[in-house]
């Protein structure tokens, strides 16, 4: 300890010696208290500063200050410590030594910082640092003391000075380990917390001088004291270091004070922006779910309105043309009613996907307006581009679509009407959209068509076709039923008729179900008409029956919409009754999709109808979704098969082979099959061949009116035992009664017709 200067009382000369009566002004040790308890503070908070500073510069700021206002504070306590202590002999401090002191407690004090910034050090790292710390602060005190030059030699008692330091070292870990704790938290407890920390933090500091100051003896050899000392203007100097060192200690503080508020502001303003940007969210998703079809993600009628209105406008004032194009999914509804709904969702969204790839992703406007239905806004610059659109969707639709574990296509119809030529308004270009989409739809479907101002007559001629048919209905007037014999290829005779509906137009001639079925379906007409078709059909049985055809039975085709009338079975049981025909005479014909809506209610009202002794027949089958395990559960007598299978027949042998397990499946469930659509000899011959039971179509005979039937069924029976069905008979056309239906509309192309029919 020598090169300090450091000398303890044990190596004091035995004799001659004075030991020094010293004291401590008492003003000035409590100016060194403040100052020490200021300098505590402003580390604390200076602490807290570099914790919550967000950016690594002033972090590095804060630290700095922190560690100056520490250094400058101990370092001002200790030398107002000094000039507070009162020694009988005169002393000057060497300079350099004290500077020396000063960096020393910079050092510790930075090293304070380090520690004090982080957020929760380890209570280890803690002691470790208050350690090097705790060495620092005394390494400071004792190398000021040693910038004291005076005629006495100082001594230490080394009980004291160690203690100097150990309190120098519990000071430090204290301060740690209280900022600890300060580094998070607000309001008037945290405040007192702190003051309570620097109040103790200081006086850890002072004590840790004044109990070195205590260790401290000064010796003069004997004689050699000389009056003097005193104050010698040590009160002034002091209080000029306190005020100087506080107004330094208060600017930082103040700094701090003015950071955490400017900090606050940044924070509340940032939360302010948060929360606004959340605002914009919540009023933007809102604005999506308004203007959004949430199964899709494409616009819905709203939001496409609104585009259309803009585009409108602009188009109308800068010119250029615009098309609209309304898409309708066919036989949708069969998905619905035969997979469920959840089924019928995936395909919309597939088919939603499909749309979106066959338009101009940023040009074209892509919406779905409910249901099944679609509509496009397309720019364009000639119609054929609308045309070339329309095609590739409709071709991209054709794409097989795995559904519920079948594969199946899909197709749609299309309507476009174009702007300006078709209308100005978004009403009126939508509604003739809409018309168009109206004509596609009965050419058959799967089609596209532009809108004709002669499309209005025909939307104004639909309506007229009600009023009239209404009219018919009312006054059984014009309406009339076909017969078209049923072959039994067992017994070689025709053995059924379907009964199929014609109206005799006074203007527009024989009309076939096609065009007016869904008129009555669509306006509340059909069970009146189903009706009419049913007691008719009752009341031809007993007509047929007393001309010698009292084995004939009657197919009786009913439409899906009359399958959820309670009150079916009753009017049935009157119609037989009334008619005095035996049940077994007649046959209901329903679809297959029919069947699937509300299978439940179906049931008890097919039930009651086979109770009747009435037999039930499928329609169409293959055409929609039915499964084996479904069938089943049906009390039926009859499936027939779709006359889409048999038109390609004998070109497609995949229809073959569908007919052939169809036919199987059939007759395991004890169900007889009727083929209908049978047009040439080769499929005959396929059917007879594969087990069918019964032939329907115009290799036989073509509908015909009751009193043109006789002659049909003379005909065909005729032939019983040999071979049923001749090539030159029909080259012949012995059938006059052909030539009495209505030509036939020109048969769907096989795709058409088994539109959403699975591949299998
Ligand atoms: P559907 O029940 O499938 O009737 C068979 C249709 O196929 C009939 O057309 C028939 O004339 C036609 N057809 C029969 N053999 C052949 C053939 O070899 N080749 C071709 N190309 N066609 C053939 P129609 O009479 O025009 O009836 C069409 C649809 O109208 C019927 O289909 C049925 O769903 C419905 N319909 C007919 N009459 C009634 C009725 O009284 N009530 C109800 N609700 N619907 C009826
Ligand atoms: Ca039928
Ligand atoms: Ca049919």
């Amino acid at each position: 300890m020598e090169w300090l200067g450091l000398q303890f009382v044990t190596e004091l000369p035995e004799s001659g010696q004075v030991i020094l009566d010293c004291s401590h002004n008492p003003f000035l040790v409590m100016v060194a208290y403040l100052v020490a308890c200021a300098a505590s503070f402003a580390t604390l908070d200076m602490a807290e500063r570099v914790v919550n500073a967000e950016d690594p510069g002033s972090r590095r700021i804060w630290r700095w200050i922190g560690a100056t206002c520490l250094a400058g504070g101990i370092w001002a306590m200790h030398f107002i410590g000094m000039l507070a202590f009162q020694t009988p002999i005169d002393i000057q401090y060497d300079l350099g030594i004290t500077l020396f002191s000063l960096l020393i407690a910079l050092l510790a004090s930075w090293l304070a910082m380090q520690t004090l910034s982080e957020a929760q050090p380890s209570a280890l790292h803690c002691l470790k640092t208050a350690f090097v710390i705790g060495l620092g602060i005394a390494g400071m005190h004792y190398v000021g003391m040693a910038a004291m030059k005076s005629s006495a030699t100082a001594y230490y008692q080394p009980g004291l000075f160690a203690l100097s330091v150990a309190i120098a070292i519990g000071a430090s870990f204290a301060a740690l380990w209280v900022a600890r704790y300060l580094s998070e938290g607000s309001g008037v407890a945290h405040q007192l917390l702190k003051y309570s920390a620097a109040l103790i933090l200081g006086a850890g500091i002072i004590s840790m001088h004044f109990t070195g100051m205590a260790a401290l003896d000064l010796v003069l050899p004997e004689g050699g004291l000389t009056a003097s000392g005193g104050d010698n203007g040590h009160l002034q100097l002091g209080l000029t270091v306190a005020l100087i060192i506080l107004l330094i200690l208060g600017s930082a503080i103040s700094a701090a004070l003015a950071d955490k508020k400017l900090q606050n502001k940044e924070e509340d303003l940032r939360r302010v922006n948060a929360l606004l940007s959340q605002l914009d969210q919540a009023r933007m998703s809102l604005q999506q779910a308004a203007n959004y079809d949430a199964l899709t993600n494409l616009i819905n009628r709203r939001g496409f309105n609104q585009i259309f209105a803009e585009k409108l406008c602009q188009k109308a004032a800068e010119g250029g043309m615009l098309a609209v194009m309304f898409l309708d999914i066919d036989h949708f509804k069969r998905i619905n009613d035969s997979l469920g709904h959840d089924a019928g969702d995936e395909l919309l969204k597939v088919i939603a996907q499909h749309i979106k790839g066959s338009v101009r992703s940023h040009e074209d406007v892509v919406a779905r307006f409910g249901g099944d239905e679609f509509c496009i806004l397309i720019n364009l610059r000639d119609r054929e581009e609308a045309r070339n659109m329309a095609q590739r969707i409709m071709l991209k639709m054709k794409e097989p679509i795995e559904l519920a574990g079948r594969r199946m296509v899909m197709t749609t119809s299309i309507g476009i009407s174009l702007f300006p030529e078709d209308g100005s308004t978004c009403e009126e270009l939508l509604k003739h959209a809409d018309l168009a989409l109206y004509q596609s739809k009965g050419a058959g479907r799967n089609g596209l068509h532009f809108f004709s101002s002669n499309l209005k007559t025909r939307a104004s001629f639909e309506l007229q076709l009600e009023e009239e048919l209404r009219h018919a209905l009312r006054e059984e007037n014009g309406l009339t039923l076909y017969y078209q014999p049923i072959f039994e290829l067992k017994t070689g005779r025709v053995t059924k008729l379907e009964a199929l509906i014609r109206w005799q137009h006074p203007l527009h001639g024989l009309l076939t179900p096609d065009r007016f079925i869904t008129i009555a379906e669509n306006n509340g007409l059909i069970a009146e008409l189903d009706n009419w078709v049913l007691r008719r059909a009752c009341k031809d049985l007993g007509e047929l029956s007393r001309h010698g055809c009292e084995e004939l039975k009657i197919a009786w085709n009913c439409s899906p919409l009359n399958l959820t009338r309670d009150e079916l079975a009753n009017e049935i049981e009157q119609a037989l009754r009334s008619a005095g025909v035996a049940p077994e005479r007649l046959e209901l014909e329903v679809t297959e999709n029919a069947l699937m809506g509300n299978i439940a209610n179906t049931l008890v009202l097919l039930r009651q109808i086979r109770a009747l002794g009435v037999s039930l027949s499928i329609d169409d089958f293959g055409t929609g979704y039915s499964s084996l395990a479904y069938l089943k559960r049906l009390p039926l007598n009859t499936l027939k098969i779709d006359r889409s299978f048999i038109l390609d027949i004998p070109t497609a042998t995949a229809d073959m082979e569908i007919v052939q397990a169809i036919i199987v499946m059939a007759h395991t469930l004890h169900l007889q099959v009727v083929t209908e659509g049978v047009e040439s000899l080769e499929q005959y011959e396929f059917l007879e061949r594969s087990g069918c039971d019964f032939i329907q179509g115009y290799l036989l005979s073509r509908p015909v009116p009751l009193d043109e039937l006789r002659p049909v069924l003379e005909e065909i029976n005729q032939r019983k035992h040999s071979h049923a069905v001749n090539p030159l008979i029909l080259a012949r056309g012995t059938f006059a009664p052909v030539s009495l239906d209505p030509a036939p509309k020109s048969p769907a192309p096989h795709a058409g017709a088994s539109v959403v029919r699975p591949i299998r």
